[in-house]
Formats: structure tokens, sequence, C-alpha cells
């Protein structure tokens, strides 16, 4: 399914950002290769900012054009529409990957993969971080849905960040505005987070590649690694794991389409080849109804969903 042509925002949008950004501007480029689950349609507009200048003249057009915004790390947490998605769809590029240590303070650019500052701070002796380990997308993001396992999060660690916010200024919020919460902090909407600063603290190198490999091995026992997925689908609501709610429903092996709730962790749902969005999309419908009637709990989203989704049946 292709996103509608006939928006005229989208066309001079379009001509404006070819004109200027050339080829890291891409027209109906299909989001299924940049979301870990293999599925979603295409964006409209594309757009990789490869620095401040290109992420400028993006955040102007969308402004003047009053098109949706997603920004992309590395679509690990995100469920895409099949009519994938009509507005622009942005990744942050080169100037976005530095990283630099401090003592125990490392600053980074909000395009790295959260696992290379994993294993920076590996290297530096510096704790905090091991519980990250195995976590894909990029260390934007995991501030963004404040990621986290083992008993911490990213908002354990986060001392500061640098953002865009929607009006096009620079701004800095500490961890205290930021609030985090469970999966969870109060970025302010529509803000694109450019550079982070993260606290950690001195530590045994050996033990923090110890507490490494232990939890990566239990992450490699535990979920299915080897099956395109976002993780978990659901938040564990309080007191209780959703993984173990949907397996004691019998849910596990239950599939719609090509998407299936995983035999190994009943919270992943897997791509097992062909899946669709909307096979995603029904099969997160009918688990919801099933323990909700079973146990009589509301399970909430950990992933995103993004785009239309009014075409699936049942919706
Ligand atoms: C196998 C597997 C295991 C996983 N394990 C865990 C886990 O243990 N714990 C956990 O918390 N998650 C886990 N996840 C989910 C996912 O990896 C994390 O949520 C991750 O932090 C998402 O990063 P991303 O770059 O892929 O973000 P995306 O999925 O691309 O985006 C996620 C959200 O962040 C926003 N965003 C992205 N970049 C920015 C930015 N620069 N500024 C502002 N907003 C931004 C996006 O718009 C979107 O709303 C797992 C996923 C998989 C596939």
């Amino acid at each position: 399914m292709a996103v509608a042509l006939n928006n005229r925002g989208i066309i001079m949008a379009r001509n404006r950002l070819e004109r200027f950004l050339g080829e890291k501007a891409w027209t109906d480029r299909s989001l299924a290769k940049y979301t870990t689950m293999r599925v979603g349609g295409p964006a409209a507009i594309f757009i990789t900012a490869e620095d401040l200048t290109d992420l400028r003249l993006t955040l102007q057009t969308v402004k003047d054009y009053e098109l949706p915004l997603l920004i992309l790390g590395r679509g690990s947490n995100l469920l895409v529409s099949d009519t994938g998605f009509p507005g622009v769809v942005l990744r942050l590029g080169h100037e976005f990957k530095h990283v630099s240590v401090e003592g125990t303070e490392i600053t980074t650019g909000a395009g790295v993969a959260l696992g290379t500052i994993v294993q920076t701070a590996s290297r530096h002796g510096l704790g905090g971080l091991a519980f990250a380990v195995g976590i894909p997308g990029t260390i934007g993001a995991a501030i963004a849905v404040n990621a986290g396992a083992h008993g911490s999060d990213l908002g354990a660690v986060t001392q500061k960040i640098v953002y865009y916010s929607r009006d096009l200024e620079l701004r800095t919020a500490t961890s205290a505005a930021l609030g985090f919460s469970y999966r969870n902090c109060n970025l302010p909407p529509g803000a694109i987070i450019i550079e982070v600063r993260l606290g950690l603290e001195e530590a045994e190198a050996d033990m923090v590649k110890h507490e490494m490999e232990t939890n990566w091995k239990r992450r490699k026992r535990s979920q299915p690694l080897d099956m395109p997925s976002a993780g978990s689908v659901f938040k564990n609501p309080p007191d209780n794991q959703a993984a173990k709610l949907i397996d004691e429903a019998g849910l596990k092996g239950h599939a719609v389409g090509g998407a299936m709730v995983s035999q190994k962790h009943a919270n992943f749902f897997v791509n097992t080849g062909e899946a669709t969005g909307a096979d995603f999309y029904t099969l997160i419908s009918e688990v919801t109804a099933r323990i909700k009637e079973t146990f009589d709990v509301e399970l909430e989203l950990e992933i995103r969903l993004v785009g239309d989704w009014s075409y699936v049946q049942g919706h």
C-alpha cells in the first residue's frame, strides 16, 4: 500500500528537501527494513540528517507544511502500519554519532547505538550500564522510552540531554526535569534528543564484564533473538509480568497470519516470515482481550504504534 500522494504539503516538502538534501532525502521508502519486526509500509519522506543544518532544514520544513514527524532510531520498539507513515521520518546521521568519556561521564550523540556505549563503559571500567547489554537501538531512543532491564533503566544513569524543541530551539533538560518513570519520561512533545550525558560510576573492569556476560546469557536463554520482533510488546502490569499472564492464558504459539506469540518468551511477538503490520495489530488486540477476559488485567503497550490502523478489520 502506498502513502497517498495527493497531499500538497507532502509534495512541496519533498521538493524542498530533495533540492537541499539530495540523496539524504528519499520518497516512499519502505519502513519494513528499518524496523526489527520487519513490517511497515513506506514513509512519504525519509530523511537522514547528517548534521545540524540538515536537521534544522528538515524541522523547518515539517513546521512550514504542518507534516507529521517520526524520529526513527533502529526501529526496535515500533510497530509500523502497512499503510506507512504519511509524513517525514527522520534518522540521525554522522554528526550525531560521537562518543567521548571524561572521568565517569560519557557524552554521546543521540544516534549512537546503545550497545556501543555499553561497550565503551565496560572498556573504561565504568559501572551502571551493564543492565543494557543486548538492548538494541540508539541511546536517544533508549532515553525517550526509558529502556531498561534487570531492575535498572536509562533514567538511573542519565544526567542531562540536549534536544531540539518543536519550536526549533536547542534546549537542555536535566534528569530531574525528564521525570523518568517505568518505560517513560516527560520528554516535551516533538522534542528530538541530539546529545546525551550519562553519569556512571568507577567499577572493577572485570566485574562490569562479568555482569554484562551474565545479563547477555540470561537474554539469550529467555528471548527469541533469532526471529524478528520488537522485544516486549506489553509493559508489565503492577506487581505482575505480562509474559507470565500470556503464558498462563495458554497463548504461547498463538498466531495471526505471520505474527506469533513466541514459544520462548510470551511477551515477544515474532515475525515467522511473511507477517504484516495488520497481523501483529490483530494479534495484539486478541491477546489484550484474552488477558482482560481471563485475569481482568488491562495490558498496556510497551511498543509504539506508528501510522493509521483504521484499515485493520475489527479495529
Ligand atoms: C530483541 C529485543 C530485545 C529488547 N529488549 C529490551 C529491553 O530489555 N528493555 C527495553 O526497554 N527495551 C527492549 N527492547 C525494545 C527496544 O530495543 C528499546 O525500546 C530501544 O530503546 C528502542 O531504540 P530504537 O533506537 O530502536 O528506537 P525506535 O524504535 O526507533 O524508536 C522508539 C521511540 O523513540 C523515539 N525516538 C527515537 N530517537 C529519538 C530521539 N533522538 N529523540 C526523541 N525521540 C526519539 C521514536 O520516535 C519512538 O517513539 C528490545 C527490542 C528487541 C528487538
